[in-house]
């Protein structure tokens, strides 16, 4: 019994203290004070980390890896990271046990180019980063679980991703191979095709140009599944089935781009020249071949007298942008014939870079008559144009005559992996000069080439002083002796690591599959964790990554599915592409120096109102643009709220129709936010809640008294109440303190069950409208009491009316008289 006494008096004790503090930060909100204050005890408590094994509704909520270099966080991250959180938030008071990770993926072009900017090592500025990227995301008071933070650049995690690599080997599905490859001369390494826009390079902007170079990659484009239907062909498939944006899914077809034709060869001397066309039934007019610059068929073509030409027509392109769509045509002639196998003509064969080495055979059949781009080459180049209707029983003729054959072409290549770069994992594979003589090695095409065990791995990337790419085709690797000197896994002779490394999209691949299982040893990822958290149930991020990042984590999804290593086949179930914000009507970019560093603004006006704002920008999908005015205009709707709860707690309505107004406008707000959250539709959330938030304040100063002693008003309690948990996602501890400090209830409100409104208060009241036409009483129009008030709406139906078409047809209304609520009348001529 004292015991009890004791706890009571200890309670009694604690609200007092929760009243005084309250009192002393009534008025204006201590957002430093509190946010921290929160922050500390979330993170004691462990209220965001779920336990991943008793969970019963596991919701796997993941926003896109960021990539920070030294300045941290951007406020561009914390959009896209609020945005996020608010929908875990929302989902976790719904029930759900919600897995909010994060982590950084610090390896890669981005950081090293950061670091020989700045003249410091990439590991060195990766702690410090990593150290201040944290500290920023812990001020922006996200649901993140800080026990299960990855670093990309963490052996504990590439030791996975070299991996992933030795099984994509093993299977047959890394190779190393010579091709055209892209090649950024500032960057000093190649480039996945993904990572060239419009001929730039995407790191860092250069030109870029094309090299032959012997390169690993992943077959992508060429794989087959254990099924034999190619990758590309189930990735294009699936599409049809994840609930992503239109936009994204349309990005990913276009990027796989499968088209049908046929596959038609010509022959050119001693040569054959076979072309991909989707268009046979043009042939007739098909007057000149053009074959890519990097075409294997140009030496074998070209003839004696064109040689000089060509290699400078080559030469140029191979040091000069070539993937400007616009840009006036060039080529030049090899001094060859191939002969049109339906006309029997011989045409002309040319060099030119506005055919691909990438697309079909990297040979093209041009008809001027039916293609732009043929017809601009041909008249430049004073080409014979030959104007034939298209014949679509080409297509069977072509066949029968043995000239080709039906093919299916995809735009789609194979990823290439290998990087001549410093950081980033280590490839881990191993090269013996005297297997390969003898022809030996692990995969029967690849003499020589060994991969690492297992036990092996991680390979560890080796501290380098001079860690600037060399632009000699090798990686800075490749000085180290101590690095690549090996003995060989299967002759034990002196051998060779591969000293490139791995491309950072390799990294972003996988990682989410890691996360549940962060600081699980022996495996990449617990297959019990994985099965019960995955796949991702909602990934947020920007829809600039709608091919590259994305088709990369779709395909090795599907290989590690087809290796048995999980049991879905889509990584991420649902995909939201939110927007991008910009500042003061400008694109924010360094050179500008108009970047927004979140910081600053959570010390002057705290975390919960920089979310709040950032989120009332405009639709989530759209952007918005960041201004220091609009923020101060949502300080002052925070300051309003802790008002609400501050000065106006003990309200007491004592009127019938104010309880009922405040009801009415509660059920609909609840079911107002409630659907837009789904949507992701945060603003106008906000702009439901600043209306009931208007209300309750008209209502608390008009038709309210202050109670006295224990009264209390059962309705603006459950108001207050129901506010608070409303608003609780987008401004975590504000909602927090009021919680627990102001309405004394139990910690945390982030656990608390999501409102439902009851619909019996959302059925509209329905109201009598006379109608007249020239002051006599025709009709009555029953409409919603909201709408009897707006003129338009009830003209527009009154209108609609049968009796009143009846009166008022053929004759010209002159005049419309309206009382609002109560009556319209139509005065005719
Ligand atoms: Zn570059
Ligand atoms: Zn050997």
């Amino acid at each position: 019994m004292l015991y009890v006494l004791f706890i009571f008096y200890y309670l009694m004790q604690e609200k007092l203290v929760g009243s005084i503090i309250f009192y002393m930060t009534a008025g204006r909100l201590d957002s430093n004070t509190i946010e921290a204050k929160w922050q500390e005890r979330w993170l004691k408590e462990l209220s965001y980390s779920p336990d991943l094994e008793k969970a019963k509704k596991p919701f796997y909520n993941l926003m896109m890896f960021p990539y920070p270099s030294a300045e941290g966080l951007h406020v561009g991250n914390m959009y896209a990271f609020t945005g996020a959180d608010i929908y875990g938030r929302f989902m976790r008071m719904q029930g759900h046990d919600v897995f909010e990770p994060i982590g950084l993926d610090g390896f890669g072009i981005h950081s090293e180019n950061y670091a020989i900017k700045i003249g410091e090592h990439p590991a060195k500025l990766a702690k410090k980063t990593q150290e201040r990227f944290y500290k920023q995301l812990h001020a922006t008071g996200n649901s993140f679980d800080w026990g299960k933070t990855l670093e990309t650049y963490d052996p504990e995690y590439y030791k996975w991703t070299q991996w992933i690599f030795v099984k994509m080997f093993k299977a047959g599905l890394a190779y190393r191979a010579k091709a055209p490859v892209n090649w950024c001369p500032s960057c000093k390494t190649v480039l996945a095709d993904e990572q060239v826009i419009a001929g730039k390079c995407e790191r860092c902007g250069s030109e870029v140009q094309t090299k032959q170079l012997e390169q690993w990659f992943f077959r992508l484009a060429t794989g087959k599944r254990p099924d034999g239907n190619l990758y590309a062909e189930s990735l294009l498939a699936n599409i049809e089935k994840i609930d992503w944006s239109q936009k994204v899914k349309i990005a990913q077809r276009n990027w796989i781009g499968k088209s049908e034709g046929m596959m038609i060869k010509f022959e050119a001397g001693d040569s054959e020249i076979e072309v991909f066309t989707t268009r046979p039934d043009t042939i007739n007019g098909a007057t000149f071949l053009v074959l890519s610059p990097d075409s294997e068929w140009v030496e074998k073509v070209t003839s004696k007298e064109n040689k000089r030409k060509v290699s400078e027509y080559i030469k140029k392109y191979q040091t000069s942008g070539s993937d400007e769509i616009d840009k006036e045509k060039t080529g030049v002639f090899t001094g060859s014939y191939a002969i049109n196998p339906l006309t029997g003509k011989e045409i002309p064969i040319w060099i030119s870079d506005y055919v691909l080495a990438g697309y079909g055979t990297g040979a093209i059949m041009a008809v001027p008559a039916h293609d732009e781009r043929d017809r601009e080459f041909a008249e430049k180049f004073e080409i014979e144009i030959v104007k034939k209707e298209p014949d679509k029983s080409l297509w069977q003729e072509i066949e029968a005559k043995g000239w080709g054959n039906r093919h299916t072409n995809y735009h789609l290549r194979d990823w290439l992996i290998s990087r001549q770069r410093y950081w980033g994992p280590p490839i881990p594979m191993i090269y013996c000069e005297d297997c390969a003589s003898k022809g030996k090695g692990e995969q029967k095409d690849m003499p020589g080439w060994y991969s690492v065990s297992e036990e092996d791995l991680p390979v560890e990337l080796p501290y380098v002083e001079d860690y600037r790419p060399r632009g000699t085709g090798v990686s800075p690797l490749a000085t180290e002796p101590k690095f690549y000197e090996v003995k060989c896994p299967s002759c034990g002779e002196k051998a060779r690591r591969e000293t490139d490394v791995s491309d950072t999209f390799l990294d972003s691949a996988w990682y989410y599959l890691r996360y549940p299982s962060v600081g699980v040893k022996n495996t990449a990822w617990d297959p019990e964790i994985s099965k019960k958290w995955l796949p991702v149930d909602m990934y947020i991020g920007g829809a600039e990554h709608s091919v590259l990042h994305l088709l990369y984590s779709r395909f090795l999804a599907m290989v590690f599915r087809d290796f048995g290593l999980i049991d879905f086949e889509e990584p991420f179930t649902r995909f939201y592409a939110h927007g991008l914000l910009i500042k003061e009507g400008a694109k924010m970019s360094k050179s500008k120096g108009n970047i927004v560093v979140p910081d600053e603004y959570i010390k002057k006006f705290g975390a919960d109102t920089l979310r709040a704002y950032l989120m009332f920008l405009g639709p989530f999908d759209a952007g918005g643009d960041f201004r220091d005015t609009g923020i101060e205009g949502m300080r002052r709707f925070i300051d309003r709220v802790w008002n609400l709860y501050a000065e106006h707690r003990n309200t007491v309505l004592t009127e019938e129709k104010d309880s009922r107004e405040v009801l009415v406008k509660m059920h609909q707000t609840i079911k107002k936010v409630s659907e837009d959250l789904e949507n992701l539709k945060y603003n106008t959330t906000i702009s439901a809640l600043m209306e009931f938030v208007n209300l309750l304040r008209d209502k608390s100063e008009a038709g309210g008294k202050k109670a006295k002693g224990n009264i209390r008003c059962a309705e603006w309690d459950e108001a207050l109440r129901t506010l608070v948990l409303l608003f609780a996602p987008f401004a975590p501890h504000m909602t927090e303190e009021i919680w627990v400090e102001v309405l004394g209830e139990e910690f945390s409100i982030h656990n608390q069950p999501w409102p439902s409104y009851n619909s019996e208060f959302l059925k509209v009241e329905q109201v009598e409208i006379i109608i007249q036409v020239d002051g006599k009483l025709r009709a009555t129009l029953t409409i919603g009491k909201q709408d009897s008030t707006n003129q338009p709406k009830v003209e527009d139906q009154a209108r609609a009316e049968a009796k009143i078409k009846s009166w008022i047809e053929g004759k010209k209304v002159k005049n419309t008289v309206f009382v609002s609520g109560k009556l319209i009348n139509f005065v005719t001529e």
